[in-house]
């Protein structure tokens, strides 16, 4: 497939110092991993991962939970990153500085190169005491239950940012201050409907950015792009890389 851009934009991208990624589960669907709106398979098929990714499902049924994201840790360490994660970390070479802004949880963007990545919404690899919030290095672990806190003996949960808390302050701030700072924003393989990941392409707009969003499909964003890309990331990344680099 011969992906083609307009003029305009390479113009302007190629101007640009400071480049802005933020990216969704649409850019990990190409390593395998699944997005949380296609159906989920096998044991959870009867589950909505947006009723397991709660502190409330958490505090209902710990041992659940924990098993859900054992499955997806599972999932996630057998992926890699793709041409479109490799593609964005070749951003590097291109543009002074960019920054990716990602709500995926699954590290793949840092394995692909990234240096400057921002993980809006934590690390699934990653330990957290579910009272403290502290890191929890990783322990001995029961079948099927969450292991616990070795300080206060309160279970441990997955690093990650569950639907209905609150980003890290400091993580919020980075990502507004690289929006702010942006001469070119793209939105990429996300949904843009969870905040408050889906504001921060017109936060972007409104300080001056040229947002661009890459999608199969329209999302709530699309009317508000400055360009809309359609396509795998997987595609259109590599083919912008391409065509950044050639002369
Ligand atoms: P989402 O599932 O809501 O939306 C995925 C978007 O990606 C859709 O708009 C879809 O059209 C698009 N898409 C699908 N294939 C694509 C491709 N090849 N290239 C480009 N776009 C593609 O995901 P979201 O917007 O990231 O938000 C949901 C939440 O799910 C987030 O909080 C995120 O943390 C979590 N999540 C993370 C992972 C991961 O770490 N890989 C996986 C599933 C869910």
């Amino acid at each position: 497939m011969s992906v083609s851009f307009p003029l305009w934009f390479l113009e302007r991208l190629r101007r640009a110092h400071h480049v802005v990624a933020l990216t969704g589960a649409g850019i990990s669907a190409e390593s395998g991993v699944p997005t949380f709106r296609e159906a989920q398979t096998g044991l959870w098929a009867r589950y909505d991962p947006t009723e397991l990714a709660t502190p409330e499902a958490f505090l209902r049924d710990p041992a659940l939970v924990w098993r859900w994201y054992a499955w997806r840790r599972g999932l996630i360490a057998q992926a890699s990153p793709n041409p479109g994660h490799r593609a964005l970390a070749g951003f590097e070479d291109v543009f002074p500085k960019v920054t990716v802004l990602t709500q995926n949880v699954d590290g793949l963007h840092t394995q692909a190169g990234s240096t400057r990545v921002v993980e809006l919404h934590g690390n699934i690899h990653r330990n957290l005491c579910f009272r403290e919030g502290a890191p929890v290095p990783p322990g001995a672990e029961r079948p099927g239950e969450p292991p616990t806190c070795p300080r206060c003996g309160d279970y441990v949960r997955p690093g990650v940012v569950w639907f209905g808390e609150m980003l890290p302050t400091a993580v919020l701030q980075a990502a507004h201050q690289a929006a702010a700072e942006c001469e070119v924003f793209f939105s990429i393989g996300t949904s843009s409907v969870v905040e408050p990941a889906a504001s921060l392409p017109l936060f972007a707009r409104d300080k001056g950015a040229l947002v661009v969003e890459i999608n199969p499909a329209a999302t709530p964003l699309t009317p508000h792009a400055d360009l809309s890309l359609r396509g795998p990331a997987g595609h259109i990344l590599p083919a912008l890389l391409a065509a950044l680099t050639t002369p």
